[in-house]
């Protein structure tokens, strides 16, 4: 990783850059203790229990089965009849309120998929994922491992705003999930990164805490794509003492996609 970047995407990130008064060339800035570990060391320290003490291989996470008449409806879709269908689509009460459906942007042919977890009020209002300041940062995060926004894909679990960013409901999960289940299978990314709780718990069926399932890989799928999870840059910035874990699971995804 480029230190330049690796810089300019920690100052992004909030992380701060400390002077030290004593400037000895031996001394070294706190920056530089900043762990860039291999992949294996990401995993979180002190295992509990139920935990394995060993690393677990990549788990395979089975395309999750959606409701008959709505696979049926989107199965061999291609992009324009996608978005037209997801535009029109009033199968859960969130279109009543929505703005607009939030369908997905970016390289329709990218190596790196980013799946969040539904619109708020920016997006709502312009049609687009991330668009507001956890968009921003992730902007910087993915400029700092090399990928311009553009370079990616970019989509929610969800493609209508809940009222009040509340968390999305199970029912509307299940409607809008072979919407997400087809982009991911056009796209074909090398990699899917899942930001944040509702990601990880809706892609990989689970309810197990964030904290415990990021620095693992998965397999996602038919195609046991790689899957990894980080923070959500709406909780990276509330909760600026976990972006160096972030930063650790974009080396990771880096890595990955670098076929590392
Ligand atoms: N948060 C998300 O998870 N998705 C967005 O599109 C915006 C904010």
């Amino acid at each position: 990783m480029h230190e330049a970047r690796r810089q300019a995407y920690l100052a992004a990130m909030g992380i701060e850059v400390w002077e030290q008064r004593d400037m000895t060339p031996a001394a070294k800035s706190p920056i530089e203790s900043i762990p860039e570990a291999p992949v294996q060391a990401v995993a979180e320290p002190a295992p509990r229990p139920v935990r394995p003490a060993v690393p677990a291989p990549p788990q395979a996470i089975p395309a999750p089965s959606a409701p008959p008449a709505m696979r049926a409806d989107v199965a061999g879709l291609g992009w324009d009849d996608l978005q037209a269908r997801v535009a029109a689509c009033t199968a859960c009460e969130l279109h009543a309120n929505r703005t607009q459906t939030v369908f997905g942007v970016g390289n329709r042919s990218a190596e790196l998929m980013i799946v969040g977890e539904a619109p708020g009020a920016d997006e709502d209002r312009q049609g687009e994922p991330f668009v507001g300041k956890a968009g921003r940062l992730l902007n910087e995060m993915l400029a700092a491992i090399g990928l311009p926004r553009e370079q990616v894909y970019i989509a929610n679990i969800l493609k209508c705003r809940p009222p009040n960013n509340r968390d999305p409901r199970p029912e509307e999960v299940e409607q809008c999930e072979p919407y997400l289940m087809r982009q991911v299978e056009l796209v074909r990314p090398k990699v899917i990164l899942a930001l944040g709780r509702i990601a990880a718990h809706n892609l990989l069926k689970t309810q197990e805490t964030l904290g415990r399932l990021r620095g693992k890989r998965y397999e996602f799928g038919a195609e046991a794509t790689p899957l990894l999870i980080t923070y959500h840059p709406a909780y990276l910035l509330r909760t600026p003492r976990d972006k160096r874990k972030a930063w650790q699971d974009l080396v990771q995804a880096r890595q990955l996609l670098a076929g590392e």
